[in-house]
């Protein structure tokens, strides 16, 4: 082993996995962050605090994106042996009132299946509506079980966390020789990178906690996608937008919105403009297709009417490098050896455990 201690900045979701899956293979890290993981998503660029998460690549871009998901499917599968990790699993529909070809990462996906219209208990707005599209078994890290578990065993294993934000001066004096770079949108200002290339992708969501929902429904057993078509809900670039719902352990998660955004010269951040009128709900505007196409299916799946429940909503950014995708590479910086893995858009969880398998192998390679 060339480096045998190492230093991770970020304490997301890849800076814990990476982490780990460094102690693990018998190296010494230390993990510095500006911030971890709560309950309370407050930081829309602290990507960690959003995602649902299920395990499906959705808004990213890599060469290596089925081996990536393989490898991460192979860990989490091994993880539902592990009850307390909150990692499950569950079916996930995918449907479409316009008939549509299954996605590239359909054969990586357990028992996928694909339907017509026809088949009997596929969410969908309407009786009788035609729908078509697939489903299937789908991995799922219930976020408020997995984060707490994954920084447990962090620890267990010998990692130590220190809260600090690092600035791009002091990289240079950090003692270790190798640095792995989990720092999401904190990267820029941190490392160079090709400022015309990073674009953020913001994507609302509505929560309803688990407490205001009557018991008989809170958990389903499935979770869905839903595209309705471009004349009913679309992205701000014209294509057809699609809903997903996902039951968690604290409450339920109704998506979703694409909205691509980036600073501009003063440092403020241009969005593209929105495609339909918002519908305020919280403090938050959400596109109001949204919250209405959400709210159609689960009315006429389960039966249950979530406008009368409490509600909340909030938006993160998912960050993504435009052109040249998923940044997963080493690179020297002075007498330091950088090894960055950030720029994982919608997906930084499905792919985390594959980008830290990548890491070690450059770890270990040198
Ligand atoms: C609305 C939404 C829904 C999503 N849903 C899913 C989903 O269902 N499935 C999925 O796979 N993905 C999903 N994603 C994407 C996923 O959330 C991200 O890809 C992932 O969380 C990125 O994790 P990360 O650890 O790389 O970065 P982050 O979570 O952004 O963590 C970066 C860390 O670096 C630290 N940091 C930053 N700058 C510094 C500094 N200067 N010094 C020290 N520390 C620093 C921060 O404090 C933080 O701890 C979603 C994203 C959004 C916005």
């Amino acid at each position: 082993m060339g480096h045998n201690k190492i230093v991770i900045l970020g304490g997301g979701i890849n800076g814990l996995t990476c982490g780990l899956l460094l102690q693990q293979s018998g190296y010494t890290t230390r993990l510095i962050t500006a911030r971890e993981w709560q309950p309370v998503a407050d930081d829309p660029g602290f990507t960690s605090l959003y995602p649902a998460s299920s395990i499906k690549p959705v808004t990213v871009k890599t060469p290596i994106l089925n081996e990536l998901l393989r490898v991460s499917q192979e860990r989490f599968s091994a993880l539902l042996q592990v009850p307390e990790s909150g990692v499950r699993q569950h079916v996930h529909y995918e449907v479409h009132e316009h008939p549509e070809e299954a996605p590239d990462y359909a054969n990586e996906m357990k028992n996928f299946r694909l339907f017509s219209n026809g088949t009997a208990g596929i969410p969908k707005r309407r009786p009788g509506l035609p729908v078509s599209g697939w489903y299937y078994d789908v991995l799922f890290a219930d976020t408020p079980v997995y984060m707490p578990w994954l920084r447990e065993m962090y620890l267990k294993t010998g990692g130590q966390i220190l809260l600090k934000t690092v600035t791009a001066e002091e990289i240079c004096g950090l003692p270790e020789t190798l640095i792995v770079n989990c720092t999401g949108t904190g990267t820029i200002g941190l490392f160079e990178d090709d400022a015309n290339d990073v674009r953020f992708v913001k994507g609302h969501q509505i929560i309803i906690g688990l407490k205001d929902i009557p018991e008989e429904y809170r958990y389903p057993g499935f979770s869905y996608n839903y595209t309705a078509g471009s004349e009913i809900y679309r992205n701000p670039d014209g294509h057809a937008a699609d809903v997903y719902f996902y039951p968690r352990s604290d409450c339920w998660i109704l998506g979703a919105s694409r909205q691509e955004c980036r600073f501009g010269n003063n440092g403020q951040m241009i969005e593209e403009p929105a495609a339909h009128t918002m519908t305020v709900i919280g403090a938050t505007g959400v596109p109001q297709p949204m919250y209405e196409i959400n709210r159609d299916i689960l009315y006429e799946t389960l039966g249950l009417d979530i406008s009368a429940l409490p509600m909340d909503a909030r938006f993160g950014y998912r960050f993504i490098r435009k052109k040249n995708g998923l940044r997963l590479e080493s690179a020297p910086m002075g007498d330091k050896m950088i090894i960055h893995n950030y720029g994982h858009g919608g997906a930084g969880v499905t792919l985390s455990w594959g980008c830290a398998v990548k890491v070690l192998e450059m770890v270990t390679n040198g």
